[in-house]
């Protein structure tokens, strides 16, 4: 059925940029004239909160895909500090059951480091050992 009226109705953030508004809810109130002659009113109501898709306040936008994300999956990358999502997040486990959160960028960074560390400690580990060695013989 075609409606009678369409009435929009969109909740957005103060935009203090333009361009920079977001819409947080938007409505949509549709007039229609019923089968028994009353003209009826539905409502339809979409909230986004978030672009994370969670119901929580937002907490900021992420430095890399630009997505607002809500308090609990918001954080910032322990190497270069960039406010990052949990999308753009690697978690690297850490003792203790803790996990650090590290963006792309980082993370790859520190894989290299720790592959760097690997082969290094591998490459010296006969030096250190022959040392060893002399050193106990005398
Ligand atoms: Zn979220
Ligand atoms: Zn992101
Ligand atoms: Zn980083």
């Amino acid at each position: 059925m075609k409606p009678l009226r369409n009435k929009q109705k969109l909740v957005i953030t103060d935009g203090r940029i333009p361009g920079q508004e977001r819409v947080l809810e938007s409505q949509l109130e549709s007039d229609v004239l019923s089968d028994g002659g009353s003209v009826d009113s539905i409502t339809t109501s979409t909230i986004r909160p978030c672009e994370c898709g969670c119901f929580q306040p937002p907490a900021g936008r992420c430095e890399l895909c630009k997505s607002l994300s809500c308090v609990s999956c918001h954080g910032h990358c322990q190497g270069c500090n960039a406010p990052i999502c949990r999308e753009c997040s690697v978690f690297v486990g850490l003792p203790g059951g803790k996990a650090a959160r590290y963006c792309q960028g980082c993370y790859s960074k520190i894989k290299q480091q720790t592959r760097t560390a690997a082969i290094v400690q591998f490459l010296l580990s006969p030096i250190v050992s022959f040392k060893d060695q002399s050193n106990e013989g005398k």
